[in-house]
């Protein structure tokens, strides 16, 4: 699933790329188009954005937003990916990957292309962000929130602390991957109850979330250039590491659940916690 860091830096490519081109034609590829394409703008996707020109591209929570100029009102493109989206910068003679959905051809022969494996992810064409489901009820940014806030905002859960971090009305962008990476930063264990950490493992839990986020930005850049379809996570200290050594302490990394769900963690820096299936 893209995150935050992924988003990021797919933002700051298109930013550089988009901004200022035009869109001269736009399929949407059946089956799978219409099903993952939404049109809350009731402007139907070639109409609607056929001669439109990209104004800016911004990225709020796991939605990438493109502004369109088109006539004399902006047009949105809201862009969540959710477990198996990507978008693909491609020449247009480049052969498509399978399962492209959406293609946006630009007046510099670029190609933004839609793909999605299982059609999970969603495009929503709006004028009105506040229509798009799971929008407006986004919490603050990880990367600007305060830490006060932070505490304040963490209050009312009572859960598993990995659940929380992952929902997007506590803050938005953290997903799976980097839960495992903030929480392993912080030396807590996935399962602690928000209930059972002192203020000190709170504060300790921000820094964490702030240093592992940002830098992660640094290193998903310096991997995926502008192949922004790639989403490269060789660098991350425990998601995916099931087995590998700590880099921290050396003990195996320990793994629980499956498939979209797997939790990874070291069980010697990050103790406590009931384990569930084990
Ligand atoms: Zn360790």
């Amino acid at each position: 699933m893209p995150e935050l860091p992924e988003l990021e830096v797919v933002r700051d490519v298109l930013q550089r790329r988009l901004v200022g081109r035009t869109i001269h034609d736009v399929q949407l590829i059946p089956p799978g188009g219409p099903i993952v394409a939404r049109d809350l703008a009731n402007i139907g996707f070639e109409a609607g954005l056929s001669g439109a020109s990209v104004a800016s591209i911004s990225r709020r929570g796991k939605f990438l937003v493109v502004a369109f100029q088109s006539g004399s009102q902006p047009l949105l493109l809201a862009v969540n990916p959710k477990l198996t989206g990507r978008l693909q910068l491609a020449g247009s003679s480049e052969k498509r990957l399978a399962r492209t959905h959406l293609v946006l051809g630009l007046d510099d022969g670029r190609q933004l292309r839609y793909v999605d494996q299982k059609q999970m992810g969603q495009l929503y064409l709006t004028r009105d962000l506040a229509s798009v489901p799971g929008y407006a009820g986004m919490g603050p940014e990880p990367l600007e929130v305060s830490l006060e806030d932070f505490r304040l905002r963490l209050r009312p859960f009572r859960g598993e602390i990995k659940g929380i971090l992952t929902r997007g009305e506590f803050v938005a962008g953290i997903g799976n991957a980097y839960a495992d990476e903030i929480l392993w930063a912080a030396r807590l264990h996935p399962y602690r109850k928000r209930t059972q950490l002192a203020p000190a493992d709170v504060d300790r839990l921000y820094e964490a979330m702030r240093l592992t986020l940002a830098e992660a930005v640094v290193q998903v850049r310096n991997a995926m250039q502008e192949q922004i379809h790639l989403k490269p996570r060789d660098f991350l200290a425990v998601h995916m590491k099931a087995g590998q050594p700590c880099p921290r302490c050396g003990t195996p990394i320990s793994l629980v659940g499956a498939n979209q769900r797997i939790t990874n963690f070291c069980r010697s820096c990050q103790p406590g916690g009931l384990i569930k299936g084990m």
